[in-house]
Protein backbone atom coordinates (compact mmCIF):
# COMPACT_ATOMS: atom_id res chain seq x y z
CA UNK A 1 0.00 0.00 0.00
CA UNK A 2 1.56 3.12 -0.96
CA UNK A 3 0.94 5.31 2.05
CA UNK A 4 1.79 8.89 0.01
CA UNK A 5 4.35 9.58 2.66
CA UNK A 6 7.24 10.39 0.70
CA UNK A 7 8.16 14.59 1.22
CA UNK A 8 5.78 14.84 4.25
CA UNK A 9 7.23 16.36 7.45
CA UNK A 10 6.60 15.05 10.74
CA UNK A 11 7.17 15.93 13.95
CA UNK A 12 7.07 13.48 16.77
CA UNK A 13 6.63 14.80 19.99
CA UNK A 14 8.69 12.50 23.15
CA UNK A 15 10.16 10.20 20.85
CA UNK A 16 13.61 8.76 21.64
CA UNK A 17 11.65 5.88 23.75
CA UNK A 18 8.69 3.67 23.75
CA UNK A 19 5.65 4.77 21.90
CA UNK A 20 6.54 7.83 20.57
CA UNK A 21 10.26 6.43 19.38
CA UNK A 22 8.12 3.75 17.33
CA UNK A 23 6.03 6.26 15.66
CA UNK A 24 8.79 7.91 14.54
CA UNK A 25 10.44 4.98 13.52
CA UNK A 26 7.51 4.08 11.25
CA UNK A 27 6.70 7.50 9.71
CA UNK A 28 10.58 7.34 8.46
CA UNK A 29 9.75 3.99 6.99
CA UNK A 30 7.13 5.13 5.31
CA UNK A 31 9.12 7.71 3.55
CA UNK A 32 8.59 11.02 5.98
CA UNK A 33 11.18 13.01 7.32
CA UNK A 34 10.77 13.20 10.70
CA UNK A 35 11.93 15.28 13.91
CA UNK A 36 12.01 13.96 16.86
CA UNK A 37 12.44 15.78 20.21
CA UNK A 38 12.63 14.52 24.11
CA UNK A 39 14.60 16.45 26.99
CA UNK A 40 17.72 14.23 26.72
CA UNK A 41 20.14 14.75 23.46
CA UNK A 42 22.30 11.71 24.42
CA UNK A 43 19.10 9.45 23.76
CA UNK A 44 18.07 11.53 20.98
CA UNK A 45 21.31 10.80 19.08
CA UNK A 46 20.64 6.83 20.46
CA UNK A 47 16.98 6.66 18.74
CA UNK A 48 18.06 8.81 15.37
CA UNK A 49 21.09 5.80 15.46
CA UNK A 50 18.49 3.11 15.76
CA UNK A 51 15.85 4.56 13.18
CA UNK A 52 18.59 5.02 11.04
CA UNK A 53 20.04 1.12 11.16
CA UNK A 54 16.93 -0.69 11.82
CA UNK A 55 14.85 1.42 9.64
CA UNK A 56 16.57 1.18 5.92
CA UNK A 57 14.63 3.72 3.88
CA UNK A 58 13.87 3.12 0.47
CA UNK A 59 13.52 6.98 0.48
CA UNK A 60 15.51 9.67 0.28
CA UNK A 61 14.06 11.09 3.68
CA UNK A 62 15.84 12.77 6.83
CA UNK A 63 15.40 12.26 10.20
CA UNK A 64 16.53 15.21 12.01
CA UNK A 65 16.64 15.75 16.47
CA UNK A 66 15.85 19.01 18.73
CA UNK A 67 16.26 18.94 22.51
CA UNK A 68 12.84 20.28 24.40
CA UNK A 69 11.18 19.26 27.36
CA UNK A 70 7.64 19.75 26.53
CA UNK A 71 6.44 21.18 29.99
CA UNK A 72 7.36 24.74 28.76
CA UNK A 73 6.10 26.77 26.28
CA UNK A 74 9.28 28.73 24.99
CA UNK A 75 11.03 24.79 24.25
CA UNK A 76 7.72 24.31 22.47
CA UNK A 77 7.98 27.46 20.47
CA UNK A 78 11.89 26.77 19.79
CA UNK A 79 10.60 22.94 18.87
CA UNK A 80 8.04 24.21 16.33
CA UNK A 81 10.67 26.90 14.86
CA UNK A 82 13.82 24.86 14.54
CA UNK A 83 11.59 22.28 12.88
CA UNK A 84 10.58 24.64 9.49
CA UNK A 85 14.05 26.37 9.37
CA UNK A 86 14.81 22.70 9.00
CA UNK A 87 12.36 21.70 6.57
CA UNK A 88 10.25 24.58 5.44
CA UNK A 89 6.83 22.60 6.50
CA UNK A 90 4.98 20.70 9.21
CA UNK A 91 2.26 17.78 7.54
CA UNK A 92 2.52 15.92 10.53
CA UNK A 93 2.03 16.52 14.30
CA UNK A 94 2.19 13.32 16.43
CA UNK A 95 1.53 14.70 19.99
CA UNK A 96 3.20 12.75 22.71
CA UNK A 97 4.83 13.03 26.47
CA UNK A 98 6.18 11.47 29.17
CA UNK A 99 3.25 9.65 31.42
CA UNK A 100 2.74 11.46 34.57
CA UNK A 101 3.50 9.91 37.91
CA UNK A 102 0.44 7.37 39.40
CA UNK A 103 -0.85 7.23 42.86
CA UNK A 104 -4.38 8.18 44.05
CA UNK A 105 -6.38 11.55 44.54
CA UNK A 106 -5.31 11.48 48.13
CA UNK A 107 -1.05 11.11 47.34
CA UNK A 108 -0.77 13.91 44.37
CA UNK A 109 0.94 16.83 45.28
CA UNK A 110 -0.10 20.42 43.75
CA UNK A 111 3.51 20.53 41.92
CA UNK A 112 2.60 16.84 40.33
CA UNK A 113 -1.31 18.57 39.30
CA UNK A 114 0.49 21.43 37.68
CA UNK A 115 3.49 19.77 35.58
CA UNK A 116 0.99 16.87 34.31
CA UNK A 117 -1.70 19.54 33.48
CA UNK A 118 1.81 21.47 31.50
CA UNK A 119 3.21 18.32 29.97
CA UNK A 120 0.22 16.27 29.08
CA UNK A 121 -2.35 18.78 28.22
CA UNK A 122 -1.14 22.05 27.87
CA UNK A 123 1.84 20.88 25.62
CA UNK A 124 -0.84 19.35 23.10
CA UNK A 125 -2.65 22.84 23.15
CA UNK A 126 0.52 25.20 22.52
CA UNK A 127 2.15 22.80 20.02
CA UNK A 128 -1.61 22.76 18.15
CA UNK A 129 -1.54 27.04 18.62
CA UNK A 130 1.88 27.09 16.68
CA UNK A 131 1.28 24.26 14.29
CA UNK A 132 -2.41 25.04 13.08
CA UNK A 133 -1.69 28.37 11.11
CA UNK A 134 1.33 26.90 9.13
CA UNK A 135 -0.75 23.64 8.43
CA UNK A 136 -3.47 26.33 7.30
CA UNK A 137 -1.27 27.80 4.84
CA UNK A 138 -0.72 24.46 3.22
CA UNK A 139 -3.81 23.84 3.32
CA UNK A 140 -3.76 20.25 5.05
CA UNK A 141 -2.46 18.53 8.16
CA UNK A 142 -2.78 15.81 10.28
CA UNK A 143 -2.96 15.81 14.12
CA UNK A 144 -2.55 12.69 15.95
CA UNK A 145 -2.49 13.02 19.47
CA UNK A 146 -1.74 9.27 21.90
CA UNK A 147 -3.11 9.34 25.11
CA UNK A 148 -4.25 6.48 27.06
CA UNK A 149 -7.40 4.20 27.02
CA UNK A 150 -8.28 5.88 30.42
CA UNK A 151 -9.99 8.07 28.33
CA UNK A 152 -12.67 5.15 27.53
CA UNK A 153 -12.20 4.08 31.11
CA UNK A 154 -10.42 5.74 34.54
CA UNK A 155 -7.57 3.84 35.72
CA UNK A 156 -7.00 2.51 39.05
CA UNK A 157 -3.95 4.69 40.24
CA UNK A 158 -3.68 7.18 37.57
CA UNK A 159 -5.60 10.32 38.41
CA UNK A 160 -3.51 12.82 36.32
CA UNK A 161 -3.91 10.65 33.43
CA UNK A 162 -7.57 9.82 33.94
CA UNK A 163 -8.07 13.57 34.13
CA UNK A 164 -5.67 15.52 31.84
CA UNK A 165 -6.40 13.10 28.87
CA UNK A 166 -9.81 13.86 28.55
CA UNK A 167 -8.98 17.48 28.24
CA UNK A 168 -6.71 16.16 25.54
CA UNK A 169 -9.84 14.68 23.43
CA UNK A 170 -12.21 17.28 24.27
CA UNK A 171 -9.69 19.72 22.39
CA UNK A 172 -8.66 17.16 19.52
CA UNK A 173 -12.44 16.63 19.18
CA UNK A 174 -13.34 20.38 18.59
CA UNK A 175 -10.47 20.59 16.35
CA UNK A 176 -11.25 17.86 13.85
CA UNK A 177 -15.05 19.69 14.01
CA UNK A 178 -13.49 23.49 13.36
CA UNK A 179 -10.73 22.75 10.87
CA UNK A 180 -12.59 20.21 8.71
CA UNK A 181 -12.90 22.22 6.25
CA UNK A 182 -9.12 23.60 5.48
CA UNK A 183 -8.28 20.05 5.14
CA UNK A 184 -6.81 19.43 8.88
CA UNK A 185 -7.86 16.24 10.12
CA UNK A 186 -7.31 15.34 13.88
CA UNK A 187 -7.15 11.94 15.60
CA UNK A 188 -6.70 10.81 19.01
CA UNK A 189 -4.97 7.01 19.60
CA UNK A 190 -5.62 5.62 23.34
CA UNK A 191 -2.84 3.03 24.20
CA UNK A 192 -3.46 -0.11 26.36
CA UNK A 193 -1.18 -1.81 28.38
CA UNK A 194 2.29 -1.56 25.41
CA UNK A 195 5.62 -2.91 27.28
CA UNK A 196 7.58 -0.08 26.86
CA UNK A 197 10.32 1.67 29.71
CA UNK A 198 7.24 3.58 30.65
CA UNK A 199 5.41 -0.02 31.25
CA UNK A 200 8.18 -1.31 33.09
CA UNK A 201 8.38 1.47 35.66
CA UNK A 202 5.00 1.16 36.10
CA UNK A 203 5.40 -2.89 37.20
CA UNK A 204 8.49 -2.26 39.21
CA UNK A 205 6.60 0.23 41.30
CA UNK A 206 3.33 -2.01 41.52
CA UNK A 207 6.01 -4.37 42.68
CA UNK A 208 7.44 -2.14 45.26
CA UNK A 209 4.26 -1.32 46.64
CA UNK A 210 2.75 -4.60 46.75
CA UNK A 211 5.37 -7.23 47.69
CA UNK A 212 4.60 -9.15 44.33
CA UNK A 213 6.42 -10.14 41.86
CA UNK A 214 6.92 -8.25 38.28
CA UNK A 215 6.03 -11.55 36.54
CA UNK A 216 2.43 -11.59 39.34
CA UNK A 217 1.84 -8.13 38.47
CA UNK A 218 2.29 -8.52 34.64
CA UNK A 219 -0.16 -11.34 34.61
CA UNK A 220 -2.81 -8.87 36.93
CA UNK A 221 -2.28 -6.64 32.95
CA UNK A 222 -2.20 -9.40 30.78
CA UNK A 223 -5.35 -11.19 32.55
CA UNK A 224 -7.63 -8.23 31.71
CA UNK A 225 -6.23 -8.70 27.82
CA UNK A 226 -8.35 -10.79 25.77
CA UNK A 227 -5.72 -10.90 23.55
CA UNK A 228 -3.68 -12.19 26.49
CA UNK A 229 -0.37 -10.27 26.55
CA UNK A 230 0.73 -6.98 26.29
CA UNK A 231 1.30 -4.39 23.19
CA UNK A 232 4.15 -3.93 21.75
CA UNK A 233 4.65 -0.03 20.70
CA UNK A 234 5.02 -0.97 16.55
CA UNK A 235 1.43 -2.06 17.17
CA UNK A 236 0.28 1.03 18.45
CA UNK A 237 2.84 2.83 15.62
CA UNK A 238 0.92 0.99 12.80
CA UNK A 239 -2.32 2.86 13.82
CA UNK A 240 -0.23 6.28 13.75
CA UNK A 241 1.36 6.07 10.66
CA UNK A 242 -2.08 4.69 8.83
CA UNK A 243 -3.66 7.81 10.32
CA UNK A 244 -0.88 10.57 8.98
CA UNK A 245 -1.26 9.17 5.85
CA UNK A 246 -2.85 9.79 2.77
CA UNK A 247 -5.02 6.55 3.17
CA UNK A 248 -6.97 7.64 6.07
CA UNK A 249 -8.42 10.86 4.13
CA UNK A 250 -12.33 10.48 5.37
CA UNK A 251 -11.17 9.71 9.21
CA UNK A 252 -11.19 12.68 11.56
CA UNK A 253 -12.48 13.38 15.03
CA UNK A 254 -12.09 9.82 15.94
CA UNK A 255 -10.76 8.57 19.37
CA UNK A 256 -9.01 4.54 18.84
CA UNK A 257 -7.45 2.39 21.25
CA UNK A 258 -5.14 0.08 20.58
CA UNK A 259 -5.48 -2.39 23.52
CA UNK A 260 -6.02 -6.24 22.68
CA UNK A 261 -9.35 -5.81 23.39
CA UNK A 262 -8.79 -4.27 27.04
CA UNK A 263 -11.76 -1.68 26.99
CA UNK A 264 -14.74 -4.05 27.01
CA UNK A 265 -17.23 -0.67 27.06
CA UNK A 266 -19.26 0.34 23.58
CA UNK A 267 -17.97 3.98 23.02
P1 LIG B 1 8.31 5.94 27.72
O1 LIG B 1 8.65 6.36 29.11
O2 LIG B 1 8.79 4.62 27.22
O3 LIG B 1 8.73 7.09 26.69
C1 LIG B 1 8.35 8.41 26.95
C2 LIG B 1 9.10 9.37 26.03
O4 LIG B 1 8.73 10.69 26.43
C3 LIG B 1 10.62 9.29 26.14
O5 LIG B 1 11.18 9.49 24.88
C4 LIG B 1 10.95 10.47 27.06
O6 LIG B 1 12.25 10.96 26.86
C5 LIG B 1 9.91 11.48 26.61
N1 LIG B 1 9.59 12.52 27.60
C6 LIG B 1 9.23 12.32 28.88
N2 LIG B 1 8.99 13.52 29.48
C7 LIG B 1 9.24 14.48 28.53
C8 LIG B 1 9.20 15.90 28.53
N3 LIG B 1 8.87 16.58 29.63
N4 LIG B 1 9.51 16.56 27.39
C9 LIG B 1 9.89 15.87 26.28
N5 LIG B 1 9.93 14.53 26.21
C10 LIG B 1 9.62 13.85 27.33
O7 LIG B 1 6.69 6.00 27.67
P2 LIG B 1 5.65 5.26 26.68
O8 LIG B 1 5.22 4.00 27.28
O9 LIG B 1 6.17 5.30 25.31
O10 LIG B 1 4.39 6.24 26.84
C11 LIG B 1 4.17 7.38 26.04
C12 LIG B 1 2.88 8.01 26.49
O11 LIG B 1 1.79 7.06 26.34
C13 LIG B 1 2.90 8.39 27.97
O12 LIG B 1 2.17 9.58 28.15
C14 LIG B 1 2.18 7.23 28.63
O13 LIG B 1 1.59 7.58 29.86
C15 LIG B 1 1.15 6.89 27.58
N6 LIG B 1 0.64 5.53 27.72
C16 LIG B 1 1.49 4.47 27.70
C17 LIG B 1 0.97 3.20 27.86
C18 LIG B 1 1.87 1.99 27.89
O14 LIG B 1 1.41 0.91 28.26
N7 LIG B 1 3.11 2.10 27.48
C19 LIG B 1 -0.40 3.00 28.02
C20 LIG B 1 -1.23 4.11 28.02
C21 LIG B 1 -0.70 5.38 27.87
Amino acid sequence: MNLGLESKVALVLAASKGLGFACAEGLYLGGANVVICSRSEENLILAKRKIKNIGLSKHNNRIHYIVADLKYEEQIKHLVEETITEFGRIDILIHNAGGPPSGPISKITKDEWKDSIDLNLLSFIRTTELILPIMQKQKNGRIIAITSVSVKQPLQNLVLSNTTRLGVVGYAKTLASEYAKEKILVNVVCPGPTLTDRMKELIDITAQETGKSEKEIKKTWTDQIPLGRLGKPEELANLVVFLASEKASFITGTVIQVDGGFIRGTF
